[in-house]
């Protein structure tokens, strides 16, 4: 039923740039960013509705009852799902495609549930590099950095369920190779063959 949209997830532990790029590969191309709902609160400079739906766990659990989500999961002791209306409004947007920022587990159930998307999985170069980043974005406490890097190498050992890797070392490098993803990705013959076939059919015999 959602064949015509590109559904790309992109992952990887926190940390590893995924924000980065997922935000640049946005301004280049037609594709829009799913957003989650959270129980999470929001962090400095987040906003409701852009970001993510902050919800409560109330309100989450009534979406999850409801069969609103196409996936949730809880994700350092926060809830996050993603709402099956996302797709929706992306095809009614007209948009290429949509994309998810979902953990592994997210990856997975959307995989399950839409056989076609496409998973990205972002690595850091070292587990160093991604403990000194979590540190310097400044944006969580100590108590929170050491859990994410806990959950670093769980995320990792997970990197099966995507179709790329890309490692993040030299930004421009990723941000390109993301591209290129999404270039080959818009080519697939199943996206182009109503196009060819109507060639056919104008065509001279
Ligand atoms: P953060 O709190 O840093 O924004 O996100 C924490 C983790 O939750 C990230 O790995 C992010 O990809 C994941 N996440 C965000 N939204 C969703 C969602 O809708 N579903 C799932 N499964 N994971 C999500």
């Amino acid at each position: 039923m959602h064949d015509d949209l590109l559904l790309l997830i992109i992952s990887s532990p926190s940390g590893a740039g995924k924000t980065t790029l997922t935000k640049r590969l946005l301004e280049e191309r037609d594709l829009m960013f799913s957003v989650s709902h959270t129980t999470r609160p929001p962090r400095t400079g987040e906003v409701d509705g852009q970001d993510y739906h902050f919800v409560d766990r109330e309100t989450f659990d009534r979406e999850v009852e409801a069969g609103h989500f196409a996936e949730w999961a809880e994700v350092h002791g926060n809830f996050y799902g993603t709402s099956l209306s996302e797709l929706d409004r992306a095809r009614e947007a007209g948009m290429l495609g949509i994309v998810f920022d979902v953990d592994y587990q997210g990856a997975r159930q959307i995989k399950a549930h839409l056989p076609h998307a496409i998973g990205v999985f972002i690595l850091p170069p070292s587990l160093a590099d991604l403990e000194k980043r979590l540190e310097n974005r400044g944006l969580d406490t100590p108590e929170v950095i050491a859990r994410r890097f806990n959950k670093a190498r769980l995320e990792i050992e997970h990197y099966l369920f995507f179709d790329y890797l890309i490692v993040n070392d030299v930004v421009e490098e990723a941000a390109a190779r993301l591209r290129g993803i999404v270039h080959a990705e818009s080519s697939r013959r199943e996206r182009l063959a109503p196009t060819a076939e109507n060639l056919l059919r104008t065509g001279h015999t």
